[in-house]
């Protein structure tokens, strides 16, 4: 039998980097790879690449010049290290890898890592591999799911993909490019994939998708399913004690998922709904098709089923054009709406996208102060709302061993950390805690119920049942 190889995978950017790493371990674990932490001793080293601002794509190159040193040095020891680049600048930069960067032996773009070991034999024989098309068949029809040692090495959380790509073009942004057209994965394979996981111990999905609200997949009735829909089929699953869904587009709020929200219990009142300006001219001018009015009634539709319900959001500034006045406009849109957290980014410009082409207005150092400013008001917001779980009981559901000893570490509903003392057969429950005090971003507070004593979800029976600070 030949000894494991070792695998090494560095994932930058968003969640569904994260996911497809773990689905290129699973790929990779039928050629005899087992995952390793480190990069020095890698027999392969992925990186998982993001194109979405100039400065994660830079880190690409940065990271090979080291891995340069580590493939050299593995060769003077007699190994062979073998590179790849995944994602989105593998994507987006393809050819342009393999000319900057020599020691790189194979690229391969999100869509095609179900070919990963026949890349490898490629390079192997050839030197180099590159492979950056969208094939016309799905990448999930290949991809073999984890094994059951994997599923719970993973934890009691995981990602599960249902949707990839985007047709919305935001003038801003690569993901259309690099990612391609907006495909949405069947019902029955979500099934079978959360079925699976949820009978390795996972107790918490987050479905996700770079649009994931315009989800409309093949449902088994032969008709098409939007979110909501699905989120009632997976809230049925035995084992699944929370749901979730990453990243909404305020266009494709339907009601199906307010309903979803109104009668799932399961279903966490936490909703990420970018909307990158508060300024219509400025929203126009990004071809986000929605306008700041828009933005607010989405919300408000939410609210009304389910009060408990708290949001988070993307911002962009300095985007081409934003003058002071349309600056002011998102400072008030933020304190209108009162996030529990969101992320907030300098426009960069990406080329390919039609905003590249547009003169840029913003000089570093206004977008500096503004980006501070809208930083601070966010914190702000975001310290109030995580003072005010305080002296409430919330659920949590409870991850892993915390590094103090004898603490557990879960989450809330609005995935802030919380802490107790409790012995480890919490992990995998949902518990309530009373919230005592807090530690910079994280919640302490103590057990008000006694563990099951077998690992098993517990599900209040309706959303209003659940005591928040929110
Ligand atoms: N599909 C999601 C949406 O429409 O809100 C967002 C996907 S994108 C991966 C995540 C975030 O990156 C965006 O919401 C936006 O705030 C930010 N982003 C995308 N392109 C950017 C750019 N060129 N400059 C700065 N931030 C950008
Ligand atoms: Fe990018 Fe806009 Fe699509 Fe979001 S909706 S992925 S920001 S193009």
């Amino acid at each position: 039998m030949k000894p494991p190889r070792r695998l090494h995978i560095k994932s930058y950017g968003c969640q569904m980097n994260v996911y497809d790493a773990q689905r290129m371990v699973d790929t990779l674990a039928g050629e005899g790879f087992v995952e390793t932490a480190n990069a020095d001793d890698a027999d392969l080293v992925i990186l998982n690449t993001c194109h979405i601002r100039e400065k994660a794509s830079e880190k690409v190159y940065s990271e090979l010049g080291r891995l340069r040193v580590m493939k050299d040095e593995a060769a003077r020891q007699g190994r062979q290290m073998s590179i790849a680049v995944a994602g989105c600048v593998a994507q987006a930069e393809g050819s342009e890898i393999i000319a900057r960067a020599p020691v790189v032996d194979v690229v391969v773009g999100p869509q095609s890592y179900h070919h990963l070991p026949e890349l490898l034999a490629r390079a192997e024989r050839d030197g180099r591999a590159l492979e950056i098309e969208f094939p016309v068949r799905d990448k999930f029809e290949f991809l073999p799911p984890p094994k059951p040692e994997t599923i719970r090495a993973r934890g009691i959380s995981s990602f599960v993909t249902v949707q990839e790509g985007c047709d919305k073009f935001c003038t801003f942004c690569v993901v259309p490019y690099t990612r391609g057209a907006e495909v949405s994965r069947p019902v029955t394979k979500i099934v079978d994939d959360v079925r699976r996981l949820a009978d390795h111990g996972v107790r918490e999905i987050t479905l996700i998708g770079q649009n994931v609200n315009a989800y409309h997949g093949e449902g088994p009735d032969g008709r098409i399913w939007p979110l909501g829909t699905l989120l009632r089929r997976l809230a049925d699953i035995p084992g699944i004690a929370r749901l979730r869904y990453s990243t909404s587009h305020p266009r494709d709020v339907d009601e199906t998922l307010i309903e979803a929200h109104r009668d799932l219990a399961r279903l966490m009142p936490f909703v990420h709904l970018p909307v990158q300006s508060g300024s219509d001219r400025v929203l126009a001018a990004m071809n986000r098709r929605h306008t700041v009015d828009d933005y607010r009634r989405a919300i408000d539709r939410f609210r009304a089923v389910r009060q408990d319900i708290a949001f988070s959001s993307d911002f962009i500034v300095g985007f081409p054009g934003e003058t002071e006045e349309d600056f002011r406009a998102t400072l008030a849109l933020v304190t209108q709406i009162g996030y529990a957290g969101a992320y907030s980014f300098k426009y960069s410009p990406r080329p390919g996208t039609p905003a590249a082409d547009l003169q840029e207005t913003v000089s570093a150092q206004e977008m500096d102060e503004r980006l501070e400013r809208l930083q601070e008001l966010i914190d702000s917001q975001q310290s109030a709302f995580n003072k005010a779980m305080i002296g409430s009981t919330v659920e949590v559901l409870f991850e892993r061993a915390a590094r103090n000893p004898g603490q557990i570490v879960g989450r809330t509903a609005y995935l802030q950390p919380a802490h107790v003392m409790a012995s480890e057969e919490i992990i995998g429950q949902v518990l309530p805690v009373r919230i005592q005090s807090l530690e910079r971003y994280s919640l302490l507070g103590e057990l008000t119920a006694l563990p099951q004593s077998r690992p098993a979800p517990t599900v209040f029976s309706t959303p209003s049942e659940m005591t928040t600070g929110a």
